[in-house]
Order: C-alpha cells, then structure tokens, then sequence
C-alpha cells in the first residue's frame, strides 16, 4: 500500500516543468539516439547470445551516471545470462523498475532497409540462420538509453531509486526468471512499480496503446509423443501407426477451445511443430509434436494441458497402443509464463499523464493480444509489485493508409518485413516512459 500513497502523492504534486522540459530534451538527444537504433539493427544477438548487446546498453547507461552491474541472470542450465541492470539512488522516495528487453530472432531481414540486419548466427540447435530485430527490441533499448539520459539530467525533478534493466532472453522467456533466480532483488532492492514498452506492429508511429488488467496472455509449452509400433509402411496391420493418431489427436483438439473452454474465455491452442518418420514406406515408432497454449486465466490454461493429455490418451486407447507405449505429454513449466496484467490502479494514474503529454488523439486502448512476454514474472507471485507494460506504435503513417486502402495486413512482430519507423517512435517512447517515471517519482 506503501507505493499507491507515494504515488497519489506524486499525482497531487504535478512535475509541469518536466513536462515541458521534456520534448526539447528528447528532441537534442534524438539524433544520436537514432544512430544508436540504426547500430543496435545491425547487430542483432539471439537469446542467450546478447554479449554486444548488453556490453553497448552497459556502457551508455554507466555514461549517464548510473552504477552498472552486468551478468546478472542464470538459466536453469547454470550458464550466466547477459543482464545488466543500471541504479541510480537520488534521494528517499519510492522504487521504480523500468525494463528492456535484448534479444534478436532467428529472421532472415527482408525489409530492404539500408541499415537492415546482414548478421548470421548459429541458433539453440547449432543451425546457422539469419538474425534480425524482428521484434522490435533495439527500439525498446534505444528507448532506454533516452530515457536514462533524460532522467539523469531531470534529476532535481524526481527522488528515489531507478532501476534500469536489460533483460536478456525475452523470446525464449527465461531471460526475466533468470534474473530473479540471480536474486535480481535481493541484490539490488525490491521496485514498488514495474515498467515496460513494447513497440506495436499495428498501431501508428506517435500513437501509443494504454490498456489495464490484462494485456497479454499466459502461455504453456506443451511437447506431446506420439508413440507407436513402428513397421512396414506396407504392413500397416502389423504397426500402431503414429502419424495417423497423430492426425487424429491434432483434429481432435481443435474442438478444446470451441467445446470445452468457456467462449467468454479466449484461449489459443496451435501446434506449431510435428516431427516423425524418416522414408516413405517405414511407419515410425513415434511423432513428436510441440504446442503453444494461450489463455488469460490460469485455470482455463491448467484445464486445457488436461484436455490434452486426456485426448492423446484417448487417441492412443482407441488405436489399441499398448499401455506400456501411451503417450507422453510434457508441460514445460519453465517455458511458460503467466499473463501479463496491467495493475489498474498504475494504468489509471498513468494513463492521464501520457494524454497531457501526448495529446487525447494519440493515446489508443487496444484490445489484449493473446502474444506472450515474460516480464509479468517481475511482479512476482499474485502481482505483488504493480507491473504496468505500454504499447507503442511504429508503423509509417503512409504503411498504415495503404494498409487500410488495399486491405492487405501489415507485415507484424517477428515478420522478416516488420521495419518500425525510428522517428517518432523513439521520440514518442521516451518521452512516454520518461513522463511515466516522473510522475510516480515526482517531486
Ligand atoms: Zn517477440
Ligand atoms: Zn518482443
């Protein structure tokens, strides 16, 4: 309760010369800003793999005046994460967290851009693929750069503690448990509120999207084997064949979402990868299949891992599998994440500080997207500390019109054409993230 009386009490004491401060500032920082964007696109770092990344974010906000620690974070595996996390003390005053995130993807870049991403990396399974900030991270680290810069130099208007970080390894979502399993708090002290932006493949450079509760779904990873009795592909009578129950199994669960889950209660259920067999005429002992669930409540996510579980031993009962060779469904808890839910009470003391600054017009409430992030883990369990994540938008005004016009979609997130408009969508970003700071440390 601590934090909402400080930050009513910043809401009564408005920082109106930050406000106006502000877009001058950012303006004189944009230009070098964006060369950084423009450099961070060419070097793009997959997860677990962000040494440059990290080392660049590391040294500009050690330049600014914060005291940097890097290297904070272990996986599960024992190797060290790439985190970096920025402090700088001013004074009493609340806590505040602001993260970015690092990571590039396996994307080739198609985008055509003269700074687009020529980089080739070798990914978890040791392919060598292209790399490309397919989502739009280097926006996220450039935005924080600004804004440390900014509020290093607006530090007579704010007190307390500021906590930046870079968590590394977003899309494989371990980065952020990594960092809390590195005691990110105990070493560093507990936020009172927790900050985050996400560029938006949909939404307008200069707009943004401000939505409470519930802004991005909970997902679970989900491996099932298909097991069979492999044999002659000529000889089917004498195999359990797999790939067929496989079939089987992938049609059955399509009803999991439109019979068996509430329709007030979104949900998702793609299996995104199936792998069995090596010739045409070999049944194989058995097909693997990886799945991706989707939900915004974590009892509709548990019922559907039992959905599936349920259904791919049915599938195998019907075959006449015998039991020693049932499948194997595997939850992968420590690749999933819980939903990812605005604080309400952040959102609404937020959400007024971003229309004065932007404008009414230019401040949008999107719908939830069923896309998943991992920084919700950072409000730890039961959304101990308030997390509030912002949207902002980064496609060119004339994209969107043509868009609009053809009726063609815009390429999005992790498309090899997602090329977001550096200005303003730096500018916007900072400027939002910056004010958003200010007013829950104001003085
Ligand atoms: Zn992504
Ligand atoms: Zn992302």
């Amino acid at each position: 309760m601590r934090s909402f009386v400080l930050a009513t009490f910043a809401l009564l004491v408005p920082t109106m010369s930050s406000a106006q401060d502000l877009p001058a500032l950012v303006n004189s920082e944009l230009p070098q800003l964006l060369s950084i964007y423009k450099d961070l696109h060419q070097h793009p770092e997959l997860s677990h793999q962000e040494k440059q990344t990290s080392a660049l974010l590391a040294d500009d906000l050690r330049k600014a005046g914060f005291t940097v620690t890097e290297n904070v974070g272990k996986y599960d595996d024992g190797t060290q994460a790439y985190g970096v996390v920025a402090v700088m003390k001013n004074g009493t005053g609340p806590t505040v967290l602001v993260r970015t995130d690092m990571d590039a993807l396996p994307v080739e870049e198609k985008t055509g851009l003269p700074y687009a991403s020529t980089a080739r990396s070798k990914n978890e399974v040791g392919d060598d693929v292209g790399v490309m900030h397919a989502c739009g991270h280097d926006i996220h680290i450039t935005t924080m750069i600004g804004v440390a810069r900014a509020l290093a130099q607006l530090k007579n208007q704010w007190h307390g503690t500021l906590i930046l970080i870079g968590q590394p390894s977003e899309e494989r979502v371990d980065g952020a448990r990594a960092m809390l399993n590195d005691n990110l708090y105990a070493r560093f002290g507990k936020p009172d509120f927790a900050l985050a932006l996400h560029d938006d493949a949909t939404l307008e450079a200069g707009k943004i999207g401000v939505i409470s509760g519930p802004v991005l779904a909970g997902s679970a990873s989900v491996d099932v084997i298909m097991r069979g009795l492999g044999g002659h592909g000529a000889r089917p009578e004498a195999t359990k064949d797999p790939v067929v129950m496989s079939a089987q199994f992938i049609n059955a669960i399509q009803t999991i979402v439109s019979r068996q889950t509430p329709p007030q209660d979104p949900a998702v259920v793609t299996v995104g990868s199936i792998h069995g067999g090596t010739k045409r005429n070999i049944i194989p002992d058995q097909v693997t299949m990886l799945l991706t669930i989707r939900t915004f409540s974590d009892q509709v996510k548990s019922n559907i891992v039992a959905d599936l579980a349920r259904t791919a031993q049915g599938v195998a009962l019907a075959a006449g599998v015998p039991e020693n060779r049932s499948p194997i469904v595997t939850n992968h808890e420590n690749e999933g994440v819980p939903v990812t839910y605005n604080d309400p009470q952040l959102a609404a003391t937020l959400k007024p500080v971003f229309v004065r600054v932007l404008g009414a017009d230019n401040v949008l409430e999107p719908h939830p997207e069923m896309g998943s992030e991992d920084f919700g883990l950072l409000g730890l369990e039961n959304h101990q500390i308030p997390v509030f994540m912002l949207r902002v938008g980064a496609v060119a005004p004339e994209k969107m019109a043509e868009s609009k016009r053809t009726g063609q979609p815009l390429p999005s997130l992790h498309s090899s054409l997602f090329a977001p408009l550096p200005e303003p969508t730096i500018r916007t970003a900072v400027i939002v993230m910056t004010s958003a700071v200010l007013d829950l440390m104001g003085k």
